[in-house]
């Protein structure tokens, strides 16, 4: 359905734990709490908020966390919810430390396509960037998603003075694979309001020089707002998610729901409303009202570039990114 500003809202991305088993220092660094398994919603529940959703035209759900795979039983989550009449589409947003472990039971279930998170080649960097040795974990599912002939894309953070020098190393990861390698503007939401955020308009320009034959590509790679370019010979794309250099609310097609059951118009903004009382204690149609509240609710635009504007004060993992 349309939202306020006649956008088509047929996207959810849903966040089904706040646990992770990474710590990476813009999203969840030691020491923070996790919410008690009473609150988070069961995956009964998420299916039934699916089945609204689509009654609504949201067909396209992606299952996000924290890290998703660190739930157990993610996989028949996802097999309950693709097996919903009317929906085309159940993707996931993961660390990759356990994907390939799953990968098969992903498989059956239908996962129609994966992002992996990955900020470094280093070894010891991604030590630094997420608190543990797992680099091989991520590269070994990375392999393995590829092979399975899942479609795949790499979510890549770059961080000044941290992790920006290795922004050719992960461009060149699409080089020879059939991959997106995408560069996400780290956005001032939970730890990632400390700073460090690279810009992708500098990023381009180092790219262009590198790579001065990079051209858009207007195909369609996925449901979010990144753009894409190709550069030639390359057989994966490159992507551009720019929160604060690029505007991209104008094709915001999306809403979000926490693993307590906070459906959210908008990622920049604390307002959320809460479907996990409309699930337990309400009446029949309120789960449906609640969805309908939470896309007519939506702004028409973020506000990521005026920092004391924003007004999210959850952490990204709990959010799901
Ligand atoms: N654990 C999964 C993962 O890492 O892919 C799913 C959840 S994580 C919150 C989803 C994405 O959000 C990751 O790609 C992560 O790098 C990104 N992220 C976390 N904090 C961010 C921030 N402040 N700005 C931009 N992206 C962020
Ligand atoms: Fe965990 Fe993903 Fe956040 Fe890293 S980005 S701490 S893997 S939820």
């Amino acid at each position: 359905m349309k939202d306020a500003f006649g956008r088509e809202i047929n996207y959810m991305r849903i966040s089904i734990t706040d646990r992770c088993n990474l710590r990476c220092r813009y999203c969840m660094p030691e020491g923070i709490q996790c919410v008690p398994m009473q609150d988070i919603l069961t995956f009964e529940e998420i299916e039934r908020v699916c089945r609204e959703a689509v009654g609504l035209g949201i067909t396209r759900f992606k299952i996000t966390g924290g890290e998703p795979l660190v739930r157990l039983g993610c996989p028949a989550l996802v097999r309950m919810i693709r097996r919903i009449p009317g929906v085309c589409e159940v993707t996931m947003t993961t660390n990759g430390v356990a994907l390939k472990q799953y990968l098969p039971e992903l498989l059956v279930a239908g996962l129609d396509a994966v992002n992996i998170s990955l900020d470094t080649l280093d070894r010891e960097k991604f030590r630094q960037i997420t608190g543990f040795d797992r680099l091989t974990r991520v590269w070994d599912s990375i392999d393995a998603a590829l092979e399975s002939g899942l479609r795949v894309k790499i979510n890549t953070v770059l961080q000044r003075g941290i992790n920006d020098g290795e922004w050719e190393k992960l461009l060149l990861l699409a080089e020879k694979r059939a991959l997106d390698v995408r560069f996400i503007e780290l956005m001032p939401i939970g730890y990632g309001a400390n700073g460090g955020m690279v810009s992708n308009v500098d990023l381009m320009r180092r790219i262009r020089e590198r790579y001065p034959q990079i051209e858009p590509d207007a195909t369609v790679h996925g449901n979010g707002p990144a753009t894409y370019w190709r550069i030639p010979g390359f057989e994966g794309g490159v992507g551009f998610i720019s929160a604060i250099h690029g505007k991209f609310c104008t094709r915001c097609n999306r809403i979000r729901m926490t693993a307590v059951g906070e459906v959210k118009p908008c990622l920049c903004y604390e307002r959320s409303f809460d479907i996990r009382h409309a699930l337990r204690d309400g009446s029949g149609d309120e789960v449906r009202e609640t969805l309908l509240c939470a896309i007519q609710a939506k702004p028409d635009m973020h506000c990521f570039e005026e920092r004391e504007a924003v007004t999210e004060r959850r952490l990204m993992a709990k959010i799901g990114g």
